[in-house]
């Protein structure tokens, strides 16, 4: 489910170039902000936000009519190739995590509708009516049908900013741009670096504190970043808090020993997937996980306030 955020995981630094021009807009249920070189043709800019709204018009599980909801329906649809392709990669993320980054868990979902004003804690028989064995879901290359059982519905929530992260690029680099920071709601790619000399710093804010701290500040070019947490999307009843990143073995919300997860990589996709994964797997398990994905690293803060880098960690930072 793609909802509007609280508050943005990520901070840009030095977003005041004078070189730089800001365009915001809301996609994909989220604030999306490009900061481009001042010299960008507003078609271009235009284009972007085009995109974003037909790649939010495919995978939006809330949007009436778009392939995921149709999908959720109906338990049957034809899907575009870009959109069964996601989805198979977010099956592939299931299994590699034995179902703790789980695409059919959008019964759970529709069911806690974390992060709008229906969030409510399910009853027991309510979760137990809900499938998310991600394993049922039939995949038909050929003609790229899918079916869903009755009780499976998908969500590509965890995944979906990810990769509208990579369209956006890709599509800023086919209009010859290559210096800029898209920002899909916390999911960012940094295309390029600042100037010719000096890289982007990205600050990441700290699970801890309120909104506007960071605890560490990145430099890095060309590459994703990409937060999971607990403190964006949440409701409290009754003095507890839950979360909005479930794990389908319990129904609730997971107990994770991490508060927060970056990871850094070429893709935003895979960064996205993995995020949410690692949150899910906790500190331990996560950082197995990584190991099968080389060119990624995390920034992990747990719950006792420690930071922990991946092993090997390749960017320069400053922990504030
Ligand atoms: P955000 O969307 O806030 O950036 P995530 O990328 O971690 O955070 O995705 C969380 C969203 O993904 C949830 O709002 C929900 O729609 C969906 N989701 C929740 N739990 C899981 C899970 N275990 N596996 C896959 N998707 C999930
Ligand atoms: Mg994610």
């Amino acid at each position: 489910m793609w909802i509007i955020p609280a508050l943005c995981a990520l901070l840009l630094f030095g977003c005041n170039s004078a070189s730089y021009t800001h365009e915001s807009f809301l996609a994909l249920g989220t604030a999306c902000t490009l900061q481009v070189p001042s010299s960008t043709k507003t078609e271009v800019m235009q284009g972007a936000q085009e995109l974003a709204d037909e790649i939010t018009a495919h995978l939006s599980r809330t949007a009436q009519g778009s392939e995921i909801n149709t999908l959720n329906l109906q338990k049957q649809n034809v899907l575009s190739e870009d959109t069964y392709n996601l989805l198979k990669r977010a099956l592939d993320f299931a299994n590699k995590t034995n179902g703790a980054f789980d695409p059919a868990i959008g019964g759970l979902t529709a069911l806690w509708n974390i992060g709008t004003d229906q969030a409510r804690v399910p009853a027991d028989a309510e979760i137990a009516a809900v499938d998310t064995d991600w394993t049922k879901v039939v995949m038909e290359d050929e003609s790229r049908l899918v079916t869903l059982p009755e009780a499976v519905q998908i969500d590509l929530g965890a995944i979906g900013k990810g990769y509208a992260a990579d369209k956006l690029k890709d599509y800023l680099h086919s209009q010859g741009i290559d210096r800029g920071i898209i920002n899909l709601g916390g999911n960012i790619y940094a295309i390029g670096s600042k100037t010719k000399d000096t890289p982007w710093k990205i600050g990441l804010r700290d699970p801890f504190k309120e909104e506007g701290s960071v605890f560490i500040v990145l430099e890095v070019s060309d590459v994703s970043l990409v937060t999971s947490g607990t403190y964006e999307r949440f409701f409290i009843q009754d003095g507890v808090k839950y979360h909005h990143i479930l794990d389908r073995r319990s129904g609730y919300p997971a107990e994770s020993d991490l508060a927060s997860v970056t990871i850094i990589g070429p893709e935003s996709t895979v960064c996205d997937a993995l995020s949410t994964s690692v949150f899910v797997l906790g500190r331990e398990a996560g950082l197995k996980l990584l190991e099968s994905f080389p060119g990624y690293s995390c920034v992990l803060v747990d719950q006792d306030k420690q930071v922990v880098f991946s092993p090997d960690f390749p960017y320069p930072y400053t922990l504030v």
